[in-house]
């Protein structure tokens, strides 16, 4: 196989979680790089793993299962935890707290986001690669796949700043007491807000469950799409003896004195109209626990739909080589990489992997999808330049490794004396396209990176080795933002314990 263990890469998120692992139980691979992205406001801690059993049986101690992220917003007590993704098949639940991690920010308390506690199972669009992790908070033999992500959000959840747990989820169905029909009953868990028990002892934090999950229906029912999505209270009263509820998270949470609600949305939606209810639901619980929070877009479905798909980004090498994935091919072909680096992504439910059909391949996945398939070219680096002088559009200026220069017209690359230029998809007659006037027209469409033919890779090189590449983006820039089309979820199966 052609992909390296990444040495060395930073086990753990900047400001995240206690991350020590248990030993080694699986055969995934992955290093962590810590990031800084979006407005400066907050951490994405990114990942690349690697499916490669020779890899991973040829363990060095730097290899690491793909793991959860902890993402830290806004300052000290009263800390809300909010957990997405512990079954890997629920989008709503996944993405809403990304955006959260990625599109908030928060003062006056502090907001701490695991969107992905089940990362593995995320990828694989699986319920649960090791069954269902939550179902695994009572009793855990120390053996089991997940052990090391469940007593490590235990952690979190014990400690003494968290005071509240929203465990986020997408259930089929909407939930009735009363049975109405086979969508609408007390089977069905979509629209929902679970409490274990009415109230809480006094002391604890934000104790009257009851209560405060009927303001959140209050509130969120004030702003249905449609009133088919009613939301309703729904009290598993775990401990009468819901002996499946005392193995789930939140009744883990209730046993160590924390407020505890389950968030469900419903899978009969689209991934945005999830999202849309659990923000919504989100929002009430963070107003009703005191914390002030922005947040960067519209509570519309629509407007979600946008940011979900918008800054969906990896780059590798410092830089030296980027893509924006929103819009990508589902092939990029002899991408040039080095094999030592490791990719670091845009948002926390993204990763790179050798693709599972073909590990020399690597593929990018975000959430519960593949955007891509990369053929790599792997290259050595040349770290000797950082910039190339462009003439576009008439004017002439510097443009960076990692950059996207917008082209209206035309488009020329300077001679660099010891580099050759190479414009993909530019049907030149030398091995250099510096000095040449490069025009839309002439490119062949088929090499471009987004599905539009917009998008083309300047790649330099020093002899064999990679300098770095830029992006060269023809027509208006506001193309991207085109798509309208609804965002892909799988209903995926469920047990009547859909919680
Ligand atoms: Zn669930």
């Amino acid at each position: 196989m052609g992909v390296n263990i990444m040495p060395g890469a930073n086990s753990r998120c900047k400001k995240g979680a206690p991350l020590q692992d248990g030993s080694g139980a699986t055969a995934l691979v992955l290093s962590v790089v810590p990031v800084y992205k979006r407005d400066m406001r907050c951490f994405a801690r990114l990942c690349f793993l690697l499916f490669c059993f020779l890899a991973a049986t040829a363990a060095d101690g730097r290899t690491r299962p793909l793991d959860f992220t902890t993402i830290r917003l806004g300052g000290k007590e009263p800390v809300v935890l909010i957990v997405g993704g512990i079954q890997g098949d629920e989008p709503g639940g996944f993405s809403a707290a990304t955006l959260v991690a990625t599109r908030y920010a928060v003062k006056n308390g502090a907001v701490w986001v695991v969107p992905n506690l089940n990362f593995p199972s995320i990828i694989m669009r699986s319920r649960g690669l090791n069954g269902d992790m939550n179902r695994k908070f009572a009793a855990l033999d120390a053996r089991d796949p997940d052990f090391s992500a469940v007593s490590r959000i235990q952690e979190l959840i014990r400690h003494p700043q968290v005071k509240l747990v929203l465990n986020l989820h997408d259930g089929s169905g909407y939930y009735r007491e009363e049975k109405i029909d086979a969508l609408r009953n007390p089977l069905r868990w979509g629209q929902s807000v679970i409490i274990d028990q009415e109230r809480m002892d006094g002391g604890v934090f934000m104790a009257e469950l009851g209560r405060e999950a009927r303001q959140v229906t209050e509130d969120v029912n004030s702003r249905l799409v449609q009133s088919l999505h009613k939301l309703h209270v729904h009290n598993t009263n775990t401990a009468a003896g819901d002996r499946e509820m005392e193995k789930s998270l939140s009744w883990y949470a209730v046993r160590h004195g924390k407020a505890a609600f389950g968030l469900e949305a419903s899978k009969e939606f689209p991934v945005e109209l999830r999202v849309y209810y659990h923000l919504c639901m989100v929002e009430s619980l963070l107003r009703q626990a005191g914390i002030d929070f922005f947040r960067d877009f519209d509570l519309t479905p629509e407007s979600i739909r946008q940011v979900l798909q918008a800054d969906i980004e990896v780059s590798f090498a410092e830089k030296r080589v980027f893509l924006p994935l929103d819009n990508a091919r589902p092939a990029i072909g002899a991408l040039p990489l080095p094999q030592n680096s490791a990719p670091v992504t845009s948002k926390p439910i993204m990763a790179v992997l050798p693709c599972r059909k073909n590990n020399e391949a690597l593929c990018i996945h975000y959430g519960n999808r593949t955007l891509t398939r990369i053929r790599p070219d792997w290259r050595e680096m040349d770290d000797s330049l950082s910039e190339v002088r462009v003439t576009v559009d008439g004017r002439e200026k510097l443009i960076r490794f990692g950059e996207v220069l917008p082209v209206a017209e035309s488009l020329l690359v300077h001679r660099i004396q010891g580099f050759r230029v190479n414009v993909i998809g530019f049907p030149g007659r030398s091995d250099d396209d510096s000095g040449v006037t490069l025009r839309r027209q002439n490119f062949l469409k088929h090499y471009s990176v987004d599905r539009q033919g917009t998008l083309y890779r300047v790649e330099v090189y020093n002899k064999r080795r990679l300098a770095g590449m830029f992006l060269a983006r023809f027509g208006a820039p506001a193309q991207a933002a085109g798509r309208r089309d609804r965002l892909p979820a799988v209903p995926g199966p469920e047990s009547a314990l859909g919680f």
